[in-house]
């Protein structure tokens, strides 16, 4: 994480409110890091009233560039010195750049954003129709940008038909005004019937009347702009007929928590290409970021920041295992469970680090855990464990595959540090599978013993509840072939980069 600050940091961040779980810090920070720019992002909870005084104050304080989100988007524009025509359209604000007098202008990367994460997925809007599920804030400015960036015809489906009117009403007037005056409807009527000259592009739908599509369009990109399938609502989509996803042809969806939404899945179930929310939140930042820095500097920085589709990929891939809560993806199991090999399988697959806490303790004393064990006992070992954990979750690692040894998560302590660490995998195994997968292996000293099936039985009695505890993902893996195991692991923690 790039924490490090002097006399020359830039200060950026974020107004709204609440701005509490924002994913925004981890992908700006990651920005700076990547670019090496001198920079730290800081989220600002401003209260009810106060966006005037955020920006004054901001001002004042010389940070460089803002995020805004909501209840602000439409609130800051008044205090704004300029505007970018898109933003103006749209009527909403989410990013704020400083201006050469003084001021901030205010730009919409939200849009961009999205625009930007339909490119990168080889997504064309130009001459297509569109069909947008809900009407509210974000559905209005993505029916500006998809009329906007030349959709043949845009539909806007919501359950209170009013607001769609509405919507789709402001939309085609900003579309008129920006200057695209095909008209579609021959007969130049608006959505209530009445006689109109403004190009009718936008069209207002009820959401139960979804079927009506069908004889008008075979094929349409579809964007799910509800907060229906929003976390913990995970089991919903807003439509759950499988026949209307056979006519979607790229299905996006707003919403990104969870990552694989069921909207998302219906589509993709249909063969529908789809697109997750996420790319549209790492997008709008990128954007403000090349926007921020671009041009100006007095430090040396590179005249002009333009971030990689490399770079992109990277950040996406922290933001995924942030969204599914997987930090890290810790493995624990008993002696044979596979944890190793799945480890190494694992990290190879979703090219993340490997850390295996038992090697690493290896490495950092110099000798071996039996040795330790002889001189210094199994608590001093324990207490070795612990304070590499304590390490990792101060230092907030990341995207690592961890294997723990054995013994580590029976301490309770331990357990609480794995749980701040990332989601942990406990491998599953029956006695006879471990006792067949090591019975040939010399270096296991617990099992130099007459009886090693007995005595792996008792132990996995001792252990299993325990890791079962720690556990937030429990896969039998005695059928299993390690790359079968890993795949499991990626699929039940919900992992799509
Ligand atoms: P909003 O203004 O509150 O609008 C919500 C929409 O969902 C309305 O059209 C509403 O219909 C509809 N809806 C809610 N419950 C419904 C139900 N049970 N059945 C049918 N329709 C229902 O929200 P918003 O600001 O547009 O945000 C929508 C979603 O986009 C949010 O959940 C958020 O997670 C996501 N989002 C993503 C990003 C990103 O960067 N990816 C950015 C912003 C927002 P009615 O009009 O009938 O109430």
């Amino acid at each position: 994480m790039a924490n490090f600050t002097d006399g020359n940091t830039n200060v950026c961040g974020l107004i709204g409110n609440p701005v509490r779980h924002t994913l925004s810090p981890l992908i700006h920070n990651s920005l700076s890091e990547l670019t090496g720019i001198n920079m730290v992002y800081v989220p600002f909870e401003v209260p009810e009233g106060g966006v005037g005084d955020a920006i004054k104050g901001a001002l004042a304080l010389g940070i460089r560039g803002l995020n805004v989100t909501i209840p602000y988007k439409s609130d800051v524009i008044p205090y704004l010195e300029d505007i970018d025509p898109l933003a103006k359209g749209i009527g909403a604000v989410n990013t704020l750049v400083r201006t050469e007098s003084g001021g901030f202008k205010g730009y919409n990367t939200d849009m961009t954003g999205l625009y930007r994460s339909m490119l990168d997925e080889g997504v064309e809007l130009e001459g297509k129709t569109v069909v947008i599920l809900g009407a509210g804030g974000v559905a209005r400015p993505s029916a500006f940008l998809c009329g906007s960036k030349g959709a043949r015809r845009i539909y806007i489906l919501n359950r209170t038909f009013e607001r769609a009117r509405d919507v789709a009403d402001e939309v085609n007037r900003a579309l008129f005004e920006m200057g695209r005056e095909d008209s579609l409807t021959e007969d130049g009527v608006n959505a209530e019937g009445e006689p109109s000259d403004i190009p009718q592009i936008v069209i207002p739908m009820r959401l139960e009347e979804y079927r009506d599509l069908y004889t008008e369009e075979d094929k349409f990109i579809a964007l799910q702009c509800t907060s229906v399938g929003l976390f913990p609502d995970v089991n919903s989509a807003v439509i759950e007929d499988a026949e209307f996803y056979q006519h979607v042809s790229v299905g996006i969806d707003m919403v990104y928590r969870p990552l694989d939404t069921k909207f998302m899945k219906l589509a993709g179930e249909a063969g529908a290409k789809v697109v997750s929310g996420l790319k549209m939140l790492l997008y709008q930042a990128i954007d403000a970021y090349e926007l921020w820095f671009n041009g100006a500097t007095s430090e040396g920085y590179e005249a002009q920041i333009s971030i990689s589709r490399e770079q992109a990929d990277e950040i996406y891939k922290s933001l995924v295992m942030e969204v599914t809560g997987a930090r890290n993806i810790i493995l624990e199991g008993f002696m044979g469970s596979g944890k190793t090999t799945v480890s190494e399988i694992l990290a190879d697959k979703l090219e993340l680090e490997l850390l295996d806490t038992d090697a690493a303790i290896v490495e950092a004393e110099g000798r071996s855990i039996n040795d330790i064990f002889a001189t210094e006992g199994e608590e001093s070992f324990r207490d070795m464990e612990t304070a590499l954990l304590e390490t990792a979750s101060s230092e907030h690692f990341r995207e690592m595959v961890i294997s723990l040894g054995g013994g580590l998560p029976l301490r309770e302590e331990n357990r609480e540090l794995l749980g701040r660490l990332g989601k942990v995998v406990y491998l599953r195994t029956k006695p006879e599978t471990v006792y067949e997968r090591v019975k040939f292996d010399d270096s296991r000293p617990l099992l130099k013993t007459e009886d090693p099936l007995a005595k792996i039985r008792k132990m996995q009695e001792e252990r299993g509840n325990i890791y079962e505890l720690a556990a937030d993902y429990i896969i039998d893996t005695d059928e299993l072939t390690p790359s079968q195991i890993a795949d499991k692991i990626i699929e039940g923690l919900g992992i799509v980069f």
